[in-house]
């Protein structure tokens, strides 16, 4: 129901799940967070079905020593697959090289399941979202990531808000359809989220993502600078500080 995306944040773990408690108000069942920085080139994934508390519980203990400036992070409202862990997001591919949180609900879930059971695929839950992680797999294939996620999307039919997450090369990618996206800059990283709301305080420039486009999310990158805006409405930034 809500995901968060940073890169360039020195301790992305707490500030990812910083923004995530802020939308917690839109109601969950469980959440999860990845973020890259393990030597064998694996997302580290923290899933639960208790509350945002419950990872930032979890993150103490496991962050100290882990180099992490990139991940990803989610509030599940479940639409396919029970409430539990293994549904939880992120979701990972077979490798376990990526790391996909979505909002939203695929529509042609049934043909895609068929489609990556002739492939070989192992599904290790019963979510639209973990296809979407395999499916970006199949078409990775040395290419940039963006291209893979590109070509993925051509094959969804549904809603989507996507961040996705590379932990053998670092980038993340994000985009949407039908489902809110936010992408934004501020001191403390490169942010997209669902809901500007969930990163305000920090915010300096941001940007409404539209339906269809993939963004690699980087600082610098070329699409940063188009259509910026310069500042969040000041209402939401000042009720977010307290002020
Ligand atoms: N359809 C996905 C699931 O059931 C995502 C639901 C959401 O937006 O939280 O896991």
């Amino acid at each position: 129901c809500g995901i968060v995306a940073c890169t360039g944040a020195p301790e992305v773990g707490r500030v990812l799940l910083d923004a995530l408690s802020r939308l917690e108000y839109r109601g969950y069942d469980s959440a999860g967070i990845a973020v890259t920085g393990a030597a064998d080139g694996r997302s580290a994934v923290l899933r639960t079905t208790f509350r945002v508390d419950d990872l930032q519980r979890r993150l103490d203990h496991w962050q100290p020593g882990l180099p992490a400036t990139t991940g990803v992070a989610h509030t599940r409202w479940a639409t396919h697959g029970e409430v539990s862990v293994d549904n939880a997001h992120p979701h990972t591919d077979c490798s376990g090289r990526l790391a996909v949180v979505h909002n939203g609900v695929l529509d042609n879930v049934l043909e895609l399941r068929a489609e990556l059971g002739r492939a070989g695929h192992v599904l290790t839950s019963q979510t639209d979202t973990e296809l979407i992680a395999h499916l970006i797999e199949g078409r990775l294939g040395g290419f940039p990531l963006r291209r893979a996620v590109e070509e993925t999307i051509g094959c969804l039919r549904g809603s989507w808000a996507l961040a996705v997450l590379d932990g053998a090369t670092g980038e993340l990618v994000v985009t949407c359809h039908g489902s809110p996206l936010v992408v934004a800059e501020s001191e403390r990283g490169v942010f997209a989220a669902s809901d500007l709301a969930a990163i305000a305080p920090w915010v300096e420039r941001y940007r409404i993502v539209e339906d269809g486009d993939v963004l690699d999310l980087a600082p610098g990158l070329p699409w940063w600078r188009h259509g910026m805006a310069v500042r969040p409405p000041a209402s939401i930034a000042s009720t977010l500080r307290g002020t």
